[in-house]
């Protein structure tokens, strides 16, 4: 990785309230507590390693449930206020706090450990590409049988309409302005807009799975790229006018009953600091309930920057599932 691109990645985490806003973000926080909590009886004795601790909370976590031993992994400067968090809340004899790339670290005798645990979710998931650090963590770090926390994330799509962008120029203070919705239209078209789309925006009948991940078992080239082609009922009227991308995560239960929290951060749950990821369309187009609604999505990771993904969407026709032709084509670049 050229060290443009990594000093500029870690350098962003040196900024207090990219973890403040981290840490607020109760449905995030609240899950991997719970997710640590509710597998108390698990994490009693083990030895935990937790891969970008930033301010040490998830470690902390882990101690308060009984974890013997925890190597907290930080590569920024967050680092040192880590160790005063862990300090402060007493558990420097069971939290060691790791200032380094995860991928130099050397642990004494070799020693694997029980279990990982990391928050290394991006927007729409991928986002930053932390996860590669992660599975490198396992592969070194990890025993035969070890547990990840999460153990699996899952990438959904449904089309959607972003009223939030677009309505509001249909009569904008008496005028029609409808021309600065059409040139919106164009500009947003080649980025990704991160935004929070309402439950009731989203279109599709069903939402469609891009991919699945398996934490335990994936390796880097299984998440290089993805690509679906769908089809899709739309479960209302409205105007169609772009892809809605959101994430889940799954903690495992370890305790027998099944009981798997999970981090979703759809459009029908709690909005987190992810929000969604809407990939807008270059033309709208008016569905009725019934009316299928076909696409393609290849994510893909970026040649120059292994952080990012470029995201094309092809809309197809419906009628011409087996050998759909794309009507539109549409490149965006995160
Ligand atoms: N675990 C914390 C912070 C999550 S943000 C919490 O839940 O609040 C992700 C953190 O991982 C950032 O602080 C980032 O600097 C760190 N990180 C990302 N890649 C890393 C790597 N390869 N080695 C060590 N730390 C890394």
């Amino acid at each position: 990785e050229p060290n443009s691109i990594q000093n500029e990645y870690f350098s962003s985490y040196e900024d207090l309230e990219v973890h403040r806003l981290m840490l607020e973000d109760n449905p995030r926080t609240l899950a991997y507590k719970n997710a640590i909590m509710n597998n108390k009886s698990y994490f009693k004795g083990k030895i935990v390693m937790d891969v970008g601790c930033g301010t040490g909370i998830l470690s902390i976590f882990c101690a308060q449930a009984g974890a013997k031993k925890i190597y907290a992994v930080e590569a920024s400067n967050v680092a040192n206020l880590a160790r005063e968090i862990v300090k402060e809340n007493k558990f420097e004899d069971v939290i060691e706090v790791i200032h380094s790339y995860v991928e130099d670290v050397v642990l004494p005798d070799n020693i694997k450990v029980d279990a990982i645990i990391s928050e290394w979710m991006g927007f729409y998931l991928l986002h930053e590409g932390m996860l590669d650090s992660v599975l490198i963590a396992r592969d070194k770090f990890l025993k035969v049988n070890g547990e990840m926390f999460p153990e699996s994330a899952t990438i959904y799509i449904s089309p959607c309409s972003v009223p939030t962008l677009y309505k509001k120029w249909d009569n904008f203070h008496g005028l029609s302005m409808t021309s600065v919705a059409n040139q919106l239209r164009a500009s947003k078209c080649n980025k990704p807009e991160i935004m929070v789309v309402e439950a009731e925006d989203i279109i599709g009948s069903d939402e469609v799975v891009l991919c699945w991940i398996n934490l335990k078992e994936d390796i880097v080239s299984e998440v290089d790229s993805f690509s679906i082609e769908h089809v899709v009922g739309a479960k209302k009227d409205g105007i169609y006018q772009g892809l809605c991308l959101w994430f889940d995560v799954v903690f495992p239960d370890l305790t027998g009953s099944n009981d798997n929290v999970r981090l979703d951060t759809g459009p029908f749950s709690s909005p987190t600091h992810w929000k969604q990821t809407v990939i807008v369309l270059p033309q709208e187009q008016v569905v009725e309930v019934g009316d299928p609604i076909a696409f393609q999505m290849d994510m893909t990771r970026d040649a120059s920057n292994r952080r990012r993904y470029n995201i094309q969407v092809s809309l197809l026709d419906p009628d011409e599932a087996e050998h759909p032709l794309p009507c539109t084509c549409h490149l965006t670049k995160c």
